[in-house]
């Protein structure tokens, strides 16, 4: 197989000089069910296989400098200029335009920004959305000078509303119009209209929030999907 990788990218100029990337699943060293583009530390994978694809990663898309935070489902979000890890947190925010920023997804959606000398990233599950995580990366970029009309946005592949299943508890959680009851006895949860709304609500321009629309659990063939396939891989986003 081609070592070429495959990635989802933001459409060009969505972002103005910001790129988005998800990597796809193929291209990679690990067997499976992580196969192969496995990016994900936290899984049973072996480690030097994770490595080996992020490097090819890192490799393809000319990623230098990178900022990680070890993902928790919450709504905390970390600015910074230095490279490496930053400890316990969904998103990230840096002002460095060299700095890359990274994250792990597999049915969560990873959320792109971009604003005049900034951009963003976070992890949005369904945990991270309604704890707020949306609304704190768009108040912690105003908090530095940027407005919300000046933001742009992008919603790369993740769990769609077709097959993401949830109990009655998290249904309640979310706006009734993003929920679906029409796929099965349970309801459905259509995330990334809720995250399109939420970035709406909190003044980004419907005009500068684009989607990617694919759905994991539907695309296996070129994605991970955790709900799905669980064990599987994690694909990488990346902003730069
Ligand atoms: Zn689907």
């Amino acid at each position: 197989m081609s070592s070429t990788i495959q990635t989802v990218g933001s459409p060009a100029g969505a972002l103005g000089d910001v790129r988005a990337w998800v990597t796809e699943r193929h291209g990679g060293v690990s067997p499976a069910p992580y196969d192969s583009l496995n990016v994900g530390t936290h899984t049973d994978d072996d480690v030097a296989n994770v490595e080996e694809n992020e490097r090819r990663v890192r490799t393809s898309l000319g990623l230098g400098r990178l900022a990680k935070v070890r993902l928790v489902h919450g709504a905390r979000a970390v600015t910074t200029r230095e490279e490496g890890h930053h400890g316990e947190a969904d998103a990230l925010l840096t002002d460095d335009s060299s700095l890359a920023l990274g994250i792990t997804v597999a049915d969560c959606y990873p959320v792109a920004f971009a604003a005049p000398g900034w951009k963003g990233l976070a992890h949005c599950g369904w945990r991270s959305v309604a704890a707020g995580l949306v609304e704190v990366m768009v108040k912690s970029l105003a908090n530095s000078g940027v407005p919300a009309p000046e933001v742009s946005a992008w919603i790369g592949p993740g769990i769609g509303p077709c097959c993401f299943e949830v109990g009655e508890e998290v249904a309640q959680q979310f706006a009734p119009q993003h929920i679906r009851t029409t796929d099965g006895p349970r309801p459905h949860l259509d995330l990334a209209a809720e995250i399109f709304g939420r970035l709406q609500q909190a003044g980004v321009d419907e005009n500068r929030i684009t989607r990617s629309e694919l759905c994991t659990a539907c695309n296996t063939d070129r994605l991970f999907s955790h709900r799905k396939e669980a064990p599987t891989g994690r694909m990488g986003a990346y902003v730069l």
